[in-house]
């Protein structure tokens, strides 16, 4: 039975929404974001409000929640050229994927996270990746996800379990788990204080949240928000 959890906590509806489900399945939780050297510092500013606001709405959950860590990953932003890290228009690539693929991206970021729950003494991490609105990343894979479960429980001779509950689901039962799990709150909590858009626009505030509400992350959540809006969310497991 596992009691202990770090979770890939970037600042986003994903990773707030497996947060809070950590909190709500586990004993104490801490969570770990990585500084790559993001276009938009917005992104790691938002989880600062998120953790802040989780503290201050769910008492029962801050508890639980210990200690936060943000790793300097500026190496990443060395080796790869995406629309992430660079100023670049957001476009497919010859391969298929997006511009905004960083290659070794979730990789990397298992295996550090992997390497401070060791430290930490923390049995499951986990990843807000999904396969259902596949963005045609290879690291969100299941398969990948299995993979560096095995590689990382054997190479660190500590069984760490990989968990990814969004892995099946789509955005608006992401939607529908964050209201499962903490009601209109943590739903309000997550329009507010997390942050989606590619383009880093905190300027125009919709009914799902901010952004510019035409890149593919913005497109994706108002979708999502949608489906769940009008009661298509596929069923929760
Ligand atoms: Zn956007």
């Amino acid at each position: 039975m596992h009691t202990t959890a770090l979770v890939l906590f970037s600042g986003g509806q994903d990773s707030a929404t497996c947060l809070a489900q950590a909190l709500d399945k586990y004993e104490r939780v801490e969570t770990i974001a990585f500084d790559y050297g993001q276009r938009h510092r917005i992104e790691l500013d938002a989880r600062v409000q998120v953790l802040h606001a989780l503290r201050e709405q769910f008492p029962a959950w801050a508890l639980k929640l210990g200690d936060d860590h943000l790793l300097d990953l500026s190496v990443l932003g060395q080796v790869s050229e995406t629309s992430l890290t660079r100023d670049m228009e957001f476009r497919m690539e010859q391969s298929g994927l997006p511009n905004t693929f960083v290659p070794g991206r979730n990789l990397l970021f298992l295996t550090l996270a992997a390497a401070l729950a060791y430290r930490r003494g923390l049995e499951v991490i986990v990843t807000g990746v999904c396969e259902t609105d596949f963005s045609g990343y290879p690291d969100c894979r299941d398969d990948t996800m299995k993979a560096m479960q095995l590689a990382l429980s054997l190479g660190m001779n500590r069984r760490f379990l990989v968990e990814t509950p969004l892995m099946w689901i789509d955005k608006a039962a992401t939607w529908a788990l964050a209201e499962r799990l903490g009601g209109h709150a943590l739903v309000n909590l997550i329009v507010e204080h997390t942050h989606t858009c590619y383009l880093g626009d905190r300027d125009h505030r919709h009914e799902w949240g901010y952004g510019c509400g035409t890149c593919p992350a913005c497109e994706l959540r108002l979708r999502g928000w949608q489906r769940w809006r009008s009661g298509l969310a596929t069923p929760l497991p």
